[in-house]
């Protein structure tokens, strides 16, 4: 049985990072140089809440598996103070995307191919406040910004890697007990010590990562049955003294409506456990968790499914996702016809969030394909199919749109170059794949969900 698992273990691993490898952006020329993606394999983040000092610092050991040589690219937000590479300080820059679509950072050193080990100290500010002896510290992610992810807390690389990672979480001087919300197998240790283990299919959009102190929120924790038999333990959250935190009932019971709405569509909830943050107006998804008002729950948890099961590996494949969810929103209505176009898919090559037009015009997509599709059984028979066979692991648009011809034995190229490549006579898939896209296009118009708001930065900071 042991050997069995073992086995299970290293075939998911190995797909995992033959997955990651074939969605590496190319490489590209800076001064010097070649900056090329890498492969991460393990990343520890030591994390270090400092109460008396109000200081957070993060300690970040990754493995790197480097397959083209170069300068290897990494991203956080913050400068790091210090970054050692296999043990010796190496200088960092931050750099723009040949179409300026995105920054990151590059190591000042070529590095021929090969295992590497990367020590990164930085300092964590985004979404930390001290105050009554603890501390309030959360990782929430915004899909729809460009550097939206882990990256704007830890150093990570983009969307395309899934990365083993685990947390090391000490809080000191802290007079008051913490508790921590995640996603991820939490250990708790002596001295205010934790540790949290993530799956090794997690990327930097995967993690949820709250933690306060506990007298500030109230909780409410059952079993959640599942449609094949697992207890899923869920926990739903809410601030000390908030009207959702006076309604956590009444979230279960939504909760677990929802669930088995999806359950039946889409077959057993592809995450352990469920946890949900009710706050805030809108929300944001995660693998098996959520931070979410009551309203937008139902969009959220559809997500575990699509976006945070089903995986894009991009900013150009991210609105599949926010289509099918608001589609479902909607009432999976069917649409036998469909005006106008986007650029949904179409972002220059290094884009890494996703264009707004993924709510409305998205969804309108989905219909229309939807009752194009009618005959074949329509839309849903091919989602299940999805999560049944690509759970896990992110696509490109391009891989997509193949894998629902393959389904349906019909090219639906055409209708999504006609609607979601800007009308574009891009007849060959490979162009898309391995030449940099048509520049200039422009930023869409703001048109998000009605239900689906998501939250700015500062909005976040009020429901830390
Ligand atoms: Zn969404």
């Amino acid at each position: 049985m042991k050997f069995i698992l073992l086995c299970l273990f290293l075939s998911s691993w190995s797909l995992a990072s033959s997955n990651d490898l074939d969605h590496r952006p190319k490489s590209f020329k800076v001064s010097r140089g070649k900056a090329v993606f890498v492969d991460f394999t393990h990343a520890t983040y030591h994390i270090t809440y400092d109460i008396s000092k109000r200081r957070t610092m993060v300690l970040a050991d990754m493995k790197m598996n480097v397959v083209e040589a170069g300068r290897p690219v990494f991203d956080s937000v913050m400068k790091p103070y210090s970054v050692m590479l296999n043990g010796e300080r190496v200088s960092v820059r931050e750099v723009s995307t040949p179409s300026r679509e995105t920054k990151v950072r590059v190591l000042n050193q070529d590095v021929p191919e090969g295992s590497h080990r990367l020590t990164i100290e930085i300092p964590l500010t985004n979404l930390v406040s001290f105050g009554g002896g603890g501390v309030k510290s959360a990782f929430w992610n915004s899909d729809i910004n460009n550097r939206g992810f882990l990256e704007r807390y830890l150093p990570a690389n983009l969307e395309y890697d899934q990365v083993k990672m685990d947390f090391v979480v000490k809080f000191i001087g802290a007079s008051t007990k913490q508790a921590i919300y995640t996603n991820g197998e939490v250990t708790e240790h002596p001295q205010n010590i934790f540790t949290i283990s993530y799956p090794s299919h997690y990327t930097s959009s995967s993690i949820f990562f709250h933690t306060v102190p506990v007298n500030s929120v109230e909780e409410i924790r059952f079993n959640m049955k599942s449609i094949d038999g697992r207890d899923l333990p869920t926990v739903i959250y809410a601030s000390s003294g908030s009207s959702e935190a006076s309604n956590l009932e009444g979230a279960k019971r939504h909760a677990q409506s929802i669930v088995k709405e999806l359950e039946g569509d889409y077959g057993p909830f592809p995450h352990p456990s469920i946890t949900i943050y009710n706050a805030g107006t809108g929300g944001m998804e995660y693998c098996g968790a959520t931070m979410s008002s009551l309203g937008a729950l139902g969009h959220e948890l559809f997500h575990s499914y699509f976006s945070r099961g089903v995986m894009p590996a991009n900013g150009n494949a991210g609105w599949i996702d926010e289509a099918l969810a608001s589609w479902r929103d909607g009432g999976y209505q069917k649409s036998y016809s469909l005006q106008g176009t986007s650029r949904l898919s179409i972002w220059p090559y290094y884009n890494r969030f996703t264009d707004v037009n993924a709510y409305r015009f998205g969804e309108r997509f989905m219909s229309y394909m939807d009752a194009k599709l009618e005959s074949k059984g329509g839309l849903k028979p091919f989602m299940r199919h999805m999560v049944e066979n690509k759970l896990f692991t992110p696509f490109f648009i391009e891989e997509f749109i193949a894998e629902m011809s393959e389904y349906y034995k019909e090219s639906v190229k055409e209708d999504f170059y006609k609607y979601t490549f800007g009308n574009q006579n891009i007849s060959n898939v490979s162009y898309v794949l391995k030449h940099q896209l048509p520049q200039g296009i422009e930023k869409a118009p703001q048109n998000e969900h009605p239900h689906h708001q998501k939250m700015s930065f500062e909005e976040l900071e009020n429901h830390l």
